[in-house]
């Protein structure tokens, strides 16, 4: 018997906005505990909330960015419920009327995953527990999340990974949120049931919580993936419930059981208006939209002959892929240009200290390029180049000059150099005359040491096969 894995996925993001959903609490991450708060975001009685006009435009921006219909009419509803986070014992979300339907994200395999829906909410607090008692974080009551629900559409949980990274990608490239899963700023629950291959109706589903990472996501699921077929290869009935990934023992545990599942009563939201969004704000945030992640790279497959990998890590930072782009227009060396921020300008970045700015130009980045492929600088040089110029706007010129590094290519020059190590390496020498190729490169070596690296190897390599071989 061939099985069939089918989940939807439910995230929510964090919208990066300064204040608060419905009041102008800071939404600053490192405020201490309960020093973000106001009688609006803990639900004193008699308070009004007041609709946080960014959170619309970036929410209405997403909603665009993943192909949605846009319902014009907003309005809001409470979903009740007593837990020590929820202030009000009611959280202010939309229902029956989401922002955004219908809409859905082209990953780059070529498969297409259908959004059911988007809608906008506001965050619970936050909960710390201790040995015997819980302390309680009303910083994060009432930040703006859009939570962003898929149809069943994926299929493995290969593909879920998939999904996540696109949809990250996506909201980062239109600034509508960090999605810094450390922080909680993207959070994701999954659902997933098996069914025979070929069966049309779909399979009890199981939730999935608890999953700090899209690895943990991936992991989960083919835990789970592989409890439920074999549940279904037995004969035991799958039970629909929420279960709580274990990362530490790589389990899923039932959580709660669907007998146990919370009546809402929603109703609508009394304190908040109905209203129309208009067409300006829409055009407004369809506009901002520029290029999409996955645009960008079939772009970049097409106008630049890189590998899959190259660009997939270039199109991953919105800020690398300009700067890659910038660079190119001024050096038309795109595989070069590429092998050069991917290699050694990656290498540096990961090496900056706290606090250290990028300030190199993609004008001053390519400069160090061009000299590297004129043969002006070796290798080793442009490397350290590029470690001078990263945190500077100083011109590449100058700090080439201020260092002394240009290549010193000249046969003359060099020949200098090349005589003075034959004479002090004469076992070397011999090697090498008896047929040792390897000897050669000790004694380019040699030569590299005495020039403080400033050779072209090439040119010391020629010399010396001259004028050993003769
Ligand atoms: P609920 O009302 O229980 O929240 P929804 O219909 O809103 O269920 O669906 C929640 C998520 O679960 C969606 O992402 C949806 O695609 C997914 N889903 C629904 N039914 C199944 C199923 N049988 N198997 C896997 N995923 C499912
Ligand atoms: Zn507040
Ligand atoms: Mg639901």
């Amino acid at each position: 018997m061939e099985y069939e894995v089918v989940i939807g996925l439910e995230v929510h993001v964090q919208l990066n906005t300064e204040s608060k959903i419905f009041c102008s609490c800071s939404t600053r991450f490192e405020s201490p505990p309960n020093t973000n708060i106001c009688p609006v975001c803990c639900g004193y009685p008699g308070v009004l909330p007041v609709l946080n006009r960014k959170a619309l435009e970036l929410a209405v921006r997403v909603c665009l960015a993943l192909n949605c219909r846009i319902n014009k009419r907003i309005y809001f509803e409470r979903k009740n419920y007593f837990y020590p986070d929820l202030p009000k014992n009611y959280q202010i979300s939309q229902y029956k009327l989401p922002l955004g339907e219908g809409g859905y994200l082209n990953l780059p395999s070529g498969k297409s995953i259908r959004i059911k829906r988007i809608h906008l909410e506001e965050d619970a607090g936050k909960l710390i527990h201790q040995d015997t008692y819980s302390l309680i974080d009303f910083n994060r009551t009432g930040i703006p999340l859009l939570e962003i629900v898929t149809e069943p559409d994926i299929n493995s949980p290969e593909e879920a990974f998939e999904y996540l990274n696109w949809l990250k990608l996506t909201i980062q490239y239109i600034d509508a949120s960090t999605c810094d899963m450390e922080k909680g700023y993207l959070r994701c629950d999954v659902n997933i049931s098996v069914r025979e291959k070929g069966e049309n109706t779909l399979g009890t589903k199981v939730e999935l919580k608890n999953m700090n990472s899209f690895k943990g996501v991936r992991d989960a699921l083919e835990y789970e993936a592989y409890r439920q077929i074999d549940c279904l290869k037995k004969s035991i009935p799958i039970t629909q419930e929420t279960r709580l990934w274990d990362d530490g023992k790589k389990k899923t545990f039932v959580m709660r059981r669907k007998e146990e599942a919370h009546d809402y009563r929603y109703f609508p939201e009394p304190d908040l208006v109905d209203f129309v969004i208009g067409e300006e704000l829409i055009a407004k945030e369809r506009e901002f939209i520029g290029e999409l992640p996955l645009g960008k790279r079939e772009r970049f497959i097409h106008n630049y002959s890189l590998t899959l990998k190259e660009v997939d890590i270039l199109i991953s930072q919105p800020k690398l892929a300009d700067f890659f782009e910038s660079a190119v227009n001024i050096l038309n060396e795109p595989k070069h240009i590429a092998n050069w921020l991917l290699g050694p300008f990656l290498e540096c970045i990961n090496s900056l200290k706290e606090g250290e700015e990028i300030k190199i130009t993609p004008n001053n980045f390519a400069k160090i390029v061009k000299y590297f492929l004129d043969n002006k600088l070796n290798n080793l040089s442009a490397k350290r180049v590029l470690s001078l110029a990263l945190l500077t706007d100083k011109d590449v010129d100058k700090i080439i000059q201020e260092e002394g590094l240009i290549q010193v290519s000249g046969e003359e020059e060099l020949s200098i150099f090349v005589e003075g190590v034959i004479k002090d390496n004469p076992k070397a020498v011999g090697d090498f005359s008896q047929g040792k190729q390897e000897a050669i490169m000790f004694l380019v070596g040699q030569v590299m040491k005495k020039t403080k690296g400033k050779a072209n190897p090439k040119v010391v390599r020629e010399i010396l096969e001259r004028r050993l071989l003769k």
